[in-house]
């Protein structure tokens, strides 16, 4: 059966051995078993397990051919009907995670179906390129690979007149073309769940550098011979349930990429040398309004997570008479129902594109994400100051059955809540909130899409806003500026 079990996910990933280096060492295996991928990979396995649930199966899977069952993410959506199934099954996956795991699976099997559902475009620079994008859908699909991608270039210079003249390239570029394919070398940012998943998915960074020989676009093995993974220090800070409740589970690890002459074979690139290719694919594709549908869809997940567990604490500490704890409550009711409504509108409006794929409008995604860069920091902030020092008073599990145990039981309960519960919740908050992986949430939800800044300045120009904009010429009776 095509789409695969956790069993079958973790064996896949112990058996690669990428190069993966974390504080100075590499990485030992069986990768599943190492201290600051076990969380990741066990909780990634279950989503695995969890669509081949024999209650789950059929909202989960779908039939490429008969007695063949894919991971519905896979699905290309050719109706409205297509889009709202492919929400339920991404919803399952987001619920199974709090929303906390930015890289389900389910965000990468998207990006590639859309860009193989516009695959046509690729024809501009060779039919057989076209293919390879196709072919290698179908084996992603048909196997239930899973990705990291890397879309940026390091951060060397941001200035806009910095373009890299460097003797040894910084920036991963082709260096040789041969017979066997492109050869490249240099460094990419940014892989989430690096290391652990079967392929890397390169495309070019959006805009930058001229010089062809940053334009490329493939997917290679993760142990592919000269690719490495550097890791940023985990965050995965102990196994305990009860003193780190989400990150012992979500902690998707991120990784620097560098390439040290990796050869990608002619069959896995899907173009090279061409800057207009990679804007256009950006534009026309519909990868960008399938992995906002993706996306907004996890962050209305995360978002109800979060009214939830403010209203816990609200509930714990007893202080929902106050009306500023009510406004802040009632702000992040606000965001959920903004979300979702967005999500809905961009269901509503979806329409066929020319290779006949259904394509959620992107004006409310694109809206949506942009507004969540800032509302998710609110909702950490409106979560610190309800617990206030709530969240520097926080024993351990083991507290709770040392000699101290009695005074924890006797000063730390609150209004609602026994003291080993009470704990258990401000833990919880404290890991969403304040810890290492719960800062690295909001640094993600900020800019895993992009920076927020262009993410706007780009809504500002493409939002079609005419029409208003005559209204009130008209009702002022102005004449066109440039027609005067
Ligand atoms: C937790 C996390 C996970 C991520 N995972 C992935 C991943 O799996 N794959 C992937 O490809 N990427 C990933 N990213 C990277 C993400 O795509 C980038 O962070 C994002 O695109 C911004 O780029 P940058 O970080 O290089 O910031 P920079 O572009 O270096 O920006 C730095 C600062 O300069 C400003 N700035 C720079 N250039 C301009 C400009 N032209 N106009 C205006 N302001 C400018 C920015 O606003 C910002 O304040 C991840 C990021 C995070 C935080």
């Amino acid at each position: 059966m095509p789409a695969i079990s956790g069993k079958e996910y973790i064996k896949r990933m112990n058996q690669m051995n990428p190069e993966i280096w974390i504080k100075g060492e590499r990485a030992a295996m069986p990768l599943s078993e190492h201290p600051a991928y076990s969380g990741a990979m066990k909780t990634k396995a279950g989503l695995y397990d969890l669509q081949l649930h024999p209650e789950k199966i059929e909202k989960m899977t779908f039939e490429t051919k008969p007695g063949h069952l894919a991971g519905l993410s896979y699905l290309r959506p050719e109706t409205k009907e297509d889009l709202a199934k492919r929400r339920e099954m991404m919803t399952e996956w987001a619920l199974a995670t709090c929303g906390m795991m930015g890289r389900t699976p389910d965000y990468m099997n998207t990006a590639l179906m859309s860009l193989a559902a516009s695959a046509d475009l690729l024809k501009d620079q060779d039919d057989e390129f076209a293919k390879n994008l196709v072919r290698f859908y179908e084996k992603a699909r048909d196997s239930d690979l899973s990705f990291t991608h890397s879309f940026m270039n390091p951060q060397t210079n941001r200035s806009s007149f910095y373009d890299e003249e460097t003797d040894k390239p910084i920036a991963a570029k082709i260096i040789k073309k041969t017979s066997e394919g492109l050869v490249i070398q240099g460094a990419r940012l940014l892989a989430t769940q690096g290391g652990m998943t079967d392929e890397v998915l390169i495309f070019p960074s959006a805009g930058k550098f001229t010089d062809e020989e940053y334009a490329y676009a493939f997917s290679i093995p993760s142990n592919t011979k000269g690719l490495s993974f550097i890791c940023r220090e985990s965050f995965h800070e102990g196994d305990s349930r009860f003193n780190y409740p989400l990150s012992s589970r979500f902690d998707e690890m991120d990784a620097l990429l560098v390439f040290n002459e990796v050869t990608v074979p002619w069959e896995r690139v899907f173009f090279y040398h061409r800057q207009d290719l990679a804007q256009k694919l950006f534009q026309q594709s519909c990868f960008i309004p399938q992995a906002l549908h993706q996306t907004v869809n996890r962050q209305l997940v995360k978002s109800q997570f979060l009214l939830g567990l403010s209203q816990l604490l609200v509930q714990t500490l007893n202080v929902s008479e106050y009306q500023h704890i009510q406004s802040k409550i009632s702000e992040v009711i606000i965001g959920v129902e903004s979300t979702q409504a967005m999500l809905e509108k961009a269901e509503n409006d979806a329409v066929q594109d020319n290779w006949g794929t259904m394509r959620p409008s992107t004006h409310p995604l694109y809206s949506a994400v942009c507004q969540f860069s800032s509302l998710y920091p609110r909702y950490i902030e409106i979560l610190q100051l309800i617990g206030a020092g709530g969240y520097m008073s926080l024993p351990g599990e083991e507290d709770f059955s040392s000699p101290v145990s009695d005074s924890l039981d006797d000063y730390l309960a609150s209004a609602a809540y026994d003291a080993r519960s009470r704990t258990k919740i401000f833990r919880l908050a404290w890991d969403t909130a304040m810890s290492s992986f719960g800062t690295r949430q909001t640094q993600y939800e900020r800019f895993f899409f992009g920076d927020p800044v262009r993410l706007s300045s780009n809504l500002y120009w493409n939002y079609p806003r005419e029409e208003y904009l005559s209204r009130v010429k008209q009702f002022l009776n102005l004449k066109d500026p440039f027609s005067m």
